[in-house]
C-alpha cells in the first residue's frame, strides 16, 4: 500500500523556516560588511516591518520573550499588578508579567477561535482590583478583536499588550469597516512578534516591539540597550564625546545585523508564504468537512495567518502517535500555561480554565508551512482520514 510507505517521504514536522539563496546572499553581504550588530539593517528591518504592519515605531530585540520583557517593563509592570491573558499560550505571553514582579490572571478563551474570551476578562475585570494591563494572543493567526479588547480596557484603565507572535499579516473589520492589521497600534499599546524559525518570519532567533507611542519607543530603545543614553537632550551631565548616561536598568536585549538582513529578505516573502498558507487550510477544511474532525473557524470579514493549523479530534493521542510512525509529526498547542507546576504553585489550579482544559484535550496541529508541498499534504490529508476511520 502507497500510504505505508514512508520511505518516499522525508519527515513531515508541524512547522518549519524557508530559506532561499536570496537569504543565503544578504546574509553573508551582511557579514562582510563593517556591521555585525549596531548597523544599518537593524533600522531598515524595522523601518521595513513598521511599514508592513501599519505601526509608527518599531524596535527590533533578541526575541519573542524579550519583546515581551520589554514592553511590560516599558508599561512599568511592578510588584502585585495584576496581569490578564489566556492560558492557551507559549509560557512567555505570561512569564512576562512575572519578570516584572506582576500577578498573572488566566482568563479562559473562546471555544469558537481559541483566543481569550473577552466576557471572561470583562468578569475578572468587575471581580479583581489592581488590574494594570491584558496580554491577549492572536493564537494560531487568529486576529482578536482589538477594538472590542480597547473598550473594554478603557472602561478600566488598562493598558494591552498584543501578543501577535502567530499573527504577522492577520487582520480583522472593525466597526468602521476598516482592516485592522494583527500589532498596527492601534487599539493596542505595544504588539510583539517573534522570529522564531517555526513563526512567518525566519532570523533565527529575533522580535520585534510595535507601538504608535513615541514615548513608549522611547523607553524601549533605552531597555533594549541596558537603559544607556547618549541622546544629548535627555543627558544629566555631558564631559565630552565618549559620554554616556545609564538611566535605569536594561538588559542587552538587541539583534544582529547578519539577522536583520535575513529579516529583510524574509519579508520581501511574507505576503506569498501568507497566500500559501491559506492554500493549505483550505485544503485541510475541505478534505476534513464531512468528518468527525473540527477545523479552525475564520470568517469573511478577518485574515487568519495560519502560524497553526489546529484541529479538533477524538483519540488525539492515538491519531499523534500513529502521525509519528508515519513520519508526520503534528504538535500540541498548548499545554494551558496555567496548569504548568510553576503557575500551580502560584495558586492556579486545573478546572480554572474549563474551556481552556477541553480544548487541550482533542487539539493537534498539523504540518503547516508555505514550503509544504501538495503531495505532503495529501500524505497527511490520507494518512488521517485512514485513521479516522478505522
Ligand atoms: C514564539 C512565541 C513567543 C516567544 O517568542 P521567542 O522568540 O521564542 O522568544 C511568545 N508568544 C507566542 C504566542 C509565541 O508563539
Amino acid at each position: 500500500m502507497s500510504l505505508d510507505n514512508n520511505s518516499k517521504h522525508s519527515p513531515i514536522p508541524y512547522g518549519r523556516q524557508h530559506i532561499t539563496d536570496d537569504d543565503v546572499r544578504v546574509v553573508i553581504e551582511a557579514l562582510r560588511s563593517d556591521f555585525l550588530t549596531q548597523g544599518p539593517q537593524i533600522a531598515a528591518f524595522e523601518k521595513k516591518f513598521a511599514e508592513y504592519i501599519g505601526c509608527t515605531y518599531a524596535v527590533a530585540v533578541s526575541n519573542g520573550t524579550a519583546a515581551l520583557h520589554l514592553a511590560a517593563m516599558a508599561l512599568n509592570v511592578n510588584k502585585g499588578d495584576k496581569v490578564i491573558t489566556t492560558p492557551i499560550t507559549f509560557a512567555a505571553s505570561a512569564n512576562c508579567v512575572r519578570y516584572c514582579g506582576g500577578d498573572v490572571l488566566f482568563a479562559d478563551i473562546d471555544a469558537e477561535h481559541y483566543c481569550i474570551d473577552i466576557n471572561q476578562v470583562e468578569a475578572i475585570l468587575k471581580n479583581e482590583k489592581n488590574v494594570k494591563g491584558i496580554i491577549p494572543v492572536d493564537f494560531a493567526g487568529y486576529p482578536v478583536n482589538m477594538e472590542a479588547l480597547r473598550t473594554l480596557a478603557d472602561a478600566y484603565g488598562c493598558w494591552i499588550i498584543e501578543d501577535a507572535c502567530h499573527a504577522p499579516g492577520a487582520w480583522f473589520t472593525n466597526t468602521k469597516g476598516q482592516k485592522q492589521l494583527a500589532g498596527n497600534g492601534v487599539y493596542a499599546d505595544i504588539g510583539i512578534f517573534s522570529f522564531h524559525p517555526v513563526k512567518h518570519i525566519a532570523t533565527g532567533e529575533g522580535g520585534m516591539i510595535t507601538t504608535n507611542n513615541k514615548a513608549l519607543y522611547d523607553r524601549l530603545c533605552l531597555l533594549r540597550t541596558h537603559g544607556i543614553t547618549r541622546n544629548p537632550e535627555v543627558l544629566h551631565e555631558n564631559h565630552g564625546g565618549w559620554y554616556y548616561e545609564m538611566q535605569e536598568l536594561g538588559y542587552n536585549y538587541r539583534i544582529t545585523d547578519f539577522q536583520c538582513a535575513l529579516g529583510l529578505s524574509q519579508l520581501n516573502r511574507a505576503d506569498s508564504g501568507l497566500k500559501r498558507r491559506s492554500e493549505i487550510a483550505e485544503t485541510y477544511n475541505k478534505a476534513f468537512a464531512h468528518t468527525s474532525i473540527i477545523t479552525p473557524k475564520t470568517q469573511a470579514d478577518m485574515f487568519h495567518a495560519y502560524h497553526l493549523y489546529v484541529i479538533q479530534t477524538n483519540d488525539r493521542l492515538g491519531l499523534y502517535n500513529h502521525l509519528r510512525e508515519k513520519q508526520i509529526f503534528a504538535q500540541v498547542h498548548y499545554i494551558p500555561v496555567h496548569t504548568m507546576p510553576y503557575y500551580r504553585e502560584l495558586g492556579n489550579k486545573k478546572g480554572d480554565c474549563p474551556v481552556a482544559e477541553a480544548y487541550y484535550e482533542k487539539c493537534l496541529s498539523l504540518p503547516m508551512y508555505p514550503t509544504l508541498t501538495n503531495e505532503e499534504q495529501q500524505y497527511v490529508i490520507d494518512t488521517i482520514l485512514a485513521y479516522i476511520s478505522k
